[in-house]
């Protein structure tokens, strides 16, 4: 496929000039505050309600609640089948609401973590990119600042990627460039 070079190169210079606007206005941190805030309530969920110690309540077998003195048949082609008795289909249910313990608060965990790392990341006061040491050469200020930046396009099946360092001024004096690196 023939690629508009000059058409590209713009469109990765747009790329940036949205993604410093999604940093400055917070919209980026509220996206993933609310993406992972989100996460953390499923892996709480999943923890204290799927994966709830209930070691009182009569164990079922097949649907039907069981009595002290009921035993459970099992028959499964992947192992594990076999008789049970009350106590050991309560343990059968703890064992994989314990998994579920483990899940919910190891998935809450990460969540939680990269929520802090994404909130010091996209801070809105936090300047795009990285300081240019040269003066702009429209408005002559040491506004510049660069970063290197991905525009991607899917046709079909197919991502293209078309990248480069972008270097921008303010929005104010709106000069940008962009290189290979
Ligand atoms: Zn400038």
């Amino acid at each position: 496929m023939a690629v508009d070079g000059g058409n590209m190169a713009q469109a990765v210079i747009d790329t940036a000039y949205n993604e410093r606007k999604r940093l400055h206005t917070g919209r980026s941190r509220t996206v993933a505050v609310v993406l992972f805030g989100l996460l953390i309530a499923l892996g709480f969920f999943l923890a204290l309600v799927v994966g709830k110690a209930d070691p009182n309540t009569p164990p079922t077998c097949d649907g039907k609640t069981m009595t002290r003195h009921s035993e459970c048949r099992i028959w499964s082609s992947r192992g594990g089948g076999g008789t049970y008795s009350y106590d050991e289909m309560i343990d059968r249910r703890e064992s994989g609401n314990g998994v579920w313990r483990v899940v919910g608060f190891g998935g809450a965990g990460v969540a939680a973590v990269l929520m802090v790392v994404s909130i010091a990341k996209l801070n809105p006061n936090r300047p795009w990119g990285q300081p240019v040491g040269a003066a702009c050469p429209r408005c002559r200020e040491l506004n510049l600042r660069e970063k290197h930046t991905v525009h991607s396009v899917t046709r079909g099946r197919t991502t293209h990627r078309y990248s480069g360092i972008v270097t921008l001024c303010t929005p104010a004096c709106g000069f940008s460039a962009i290189r290979q690196r």
